[in-house]
């Protein structure tokens, strides 16, 4: 179906977004054919494939197809996104003035499994589950990944940390969250843990510092900034903070970037995204006595249609963990290490307790009017000598006039409205409402979870994913530990009597704790990253992760 030349005019909107953003797949094949011609008539005999092709537009799709575009000093380097959304939001829904998430438009459930009550799913749009995750960035820990491969930890470390946290905000202590409710609780943790009251709590003169406004002499309770991806003052004089990072943003910019330097002719577009695309199988060949990818199969309305990949092109595949399995599981059932695509499969254990305190019952002196906090603790469980598994709390508190469970209620507002602004600053917080989220990564390499293809077939006739996941008895002794380490840290930052506030009725602080089988939302990607060890990833040996 041929794309429309202007924004569409949907019920409500002028899609100005979305036609300046995205192309049609029509668009993006035409622009590669030689034997054809521009809407002048003229010929395009030089016109070229697309050197990347990434599937997938989401967090990471998206990120990459911007830094590919803009580091590519040849100017040469063309680059296709296909994701089976199409553009939703502009950027993060906290951003938006939507007084609270956007319904199920854009989720769907792509996967069958054997965890009670299931996943929410993909978020099918552009710019994916960024638009919607909670921001929660920390920076891995040097022996966190002892076990990952060398190649990667080394560029992890000498590039992508810091670049990653220069983009996303999480460089900066305090640029977004502030106040004497935020001081004073940190304070309270920070003496919690250096006079050990929170069990399993690394202490804080073992914990690196990652922030790069902190000054010559850092105090140690910096550690215990939240590492949100959320940027509250501009990077540079003369521009505006991102607030909540996502990748819709950064894709459009990179989107227009690539429109005015083409000068409005496709052939010369180096950066296309093609939206409302499902990509169902990659074909392989063999070219050099090595198996490669030669075409993407999609399905668009229905019909199959295929891009074809050149000889030096690269295919990146950016589905998400559990599609991303599936695809290559379909596509790849004969490479020499098939068998291990899918295993490996980790997630996170996760337990949220709520708690409700007077605010008498913190230290005096605060301001009246309401304020919010967000805090991290970093913490490890010794399994057995030099075996250890981590987890970290994030923990959130608002001061509240009336009775409620939100501790999130005043965070992630950007649109600054005036009279709620007013009504915030003079209401009375009573009570301060605290939530701590324990993550904590399961063990790796476990058999029992996996990554598989069901029998069932998708509506576009392609094998449905199967996840499974099985705990360990290490997994459940990591969670009792983190269990511990959050009722630690709600006996600290209330210094006294504790009222649960998630569930009603409860005196301790135990039977508050809520506890998820497995995170549902944020699977860790990382230990599954393609390697360079044949025994441990799924790539050919000969692969380089990215064919
Ligand atoms: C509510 C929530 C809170 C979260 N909070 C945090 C947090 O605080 N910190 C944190 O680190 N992580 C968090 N996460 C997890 C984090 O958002 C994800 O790990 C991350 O966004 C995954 O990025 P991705 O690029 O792998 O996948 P996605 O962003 O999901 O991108 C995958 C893309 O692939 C597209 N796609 C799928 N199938 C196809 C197909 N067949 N063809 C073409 N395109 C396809 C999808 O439409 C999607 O756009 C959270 C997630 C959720 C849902």
């Amino acid at each position: 179906m041929a794309s429309s030349k202007t924004a569409q005019l949907t019920d409500f909107t002028v899609d100005i977004l979305g036609r300046y953003m995205c192309n049609g797949l029509d668009e993006a094949l035409h622009s590669t054919d030689k034997n054809t011609q521009r809407p002048d008539r003229s010929p395009q005999s030089d016109a070229r494939p697309f050197n990347a092709i990434i599937i997938g537009g989401g967090s990471f799709g998206g990120i990459l197809a911007q830094h590919l575009l803009y580091a590519d000093k040849t100017n040469s380097y063309r680059i296709l996104v296909l994701e089976a959304g199409r553009h939703s939001l502009p950027e993060h829904f906290q951003n938006l003035p939507l007084n609270g998430q956007p319904g199920s438009e854009v989720w769907g459930l792509a996967w069958r499994t054997n965890v009670a009550g299931g996943f929410p799913g993909l978020a099918y749009t552009v710019g994916g589950r960024s638009l919607f995750f909670g921001g929660w960035s920390p920076r891995l820990l040097d022996e966190e990944i002892t076990q990952w491969p060398a190649q990667v930890v080394t560029a992890l470390k000498q590039q992508y940390f810091d670049e990653a946290a220069k983009q996303i905000g999480t460089d900066a202590s305090n640029d977004f969250m502030h106040g004497k409710l935020h001081i004073a609780l940190r304070q309270l943790l920070a003496d919690g843990i250096k006079n050990h009251k929170v069990r399993h709590a690394i202490p804080l003169a073992q914990l690196p510092l990652h922030l790069s406004n902190a000054g010559p002499n850092p105090l140690e309770f910096l550690k215990l900034e939240a590492p949100l991806a959320v940027q509250g003052t501009p990077p540079l004089p003369g521009y505006f903070p991102v607030n909540k990072f996502s990748a819709a943003p950064l894709l459009m910019e990179a989107a227009r970037i690539a429109q005015v330097r083409s000068g409005g002719d496709d052939v010369k577009k180096r950066l296309m995204i093609v939206p409302d695309v499902h990509v169902t199988r990659l074909v392989t060949g063999q070219r050099n006595g090595a198996t490669v990818v030669t075409q993407v199969l999609l399905k668009q309305f229905g019909i199959e249609q295929s891009v074809p990949v050149p000889e030096d092109g690269v295919v990146i595949v950016a589905l998400g963990t559990i599609e991303s399995s599936r695809l290559a599981l379909i596509s790849f059932p004969n490479l020499p290490n098939t068998n291990l695509i899918g295993q490996n499969f980790i997630a996170h254990l996760r337990s949220n307790v709520t708690i409700r305190i007077p605010r008498s019952a913190l230290p005096p002196g605060l301001p009246a009017d309401s304020e919010s906090s967000a805090l991290f603790v970093k913490g490890k469980f010794e399994h057995g000598p030099n075996d250890f598994g981590y987890f970290h709390l994030q923990i959130t508190a608002s001061g509240l006039d009336k009775p409620s469970t939100d501790s999130e209620s005043q965070l992630f507002k950007k649109i600054p409205e005036v009279d709620l602004l007013d009504a915030l600053r003079q209401a009375n917080d009573d009570q301060v409402v605290i939530t701590i989220r324990g993550i904590g990564q399961m063990t790796s390499r476990n058999p029992g979870s996996k990554v598989t293809l069901s029998g069932e077939l998708d509506e576009f006739g392609m094998p449905r994913a199967f996840v499974e996941i099985s705990l360990t008895n290490r997994d459940n002794n990591l969670w009792n530990t983190m269990d511990e380490a959050a009722d630690d840290v709600a006996k600290r930052t209330s210094l006294r009597s504790v009222r649960p506030a998630s569930r009603s009725g409860q005196t301790d602080l135990r039977p508050s704790t809520d506890r998820g089988t497995i995170d549902q939302a944020a699977f860790c990607e990382a230990p599954r990253r393609p390697g360079h060890n044949p025994s441990r990833s799924w790539n050919a040996p000969d692969g380089d992760g990215s064919q």
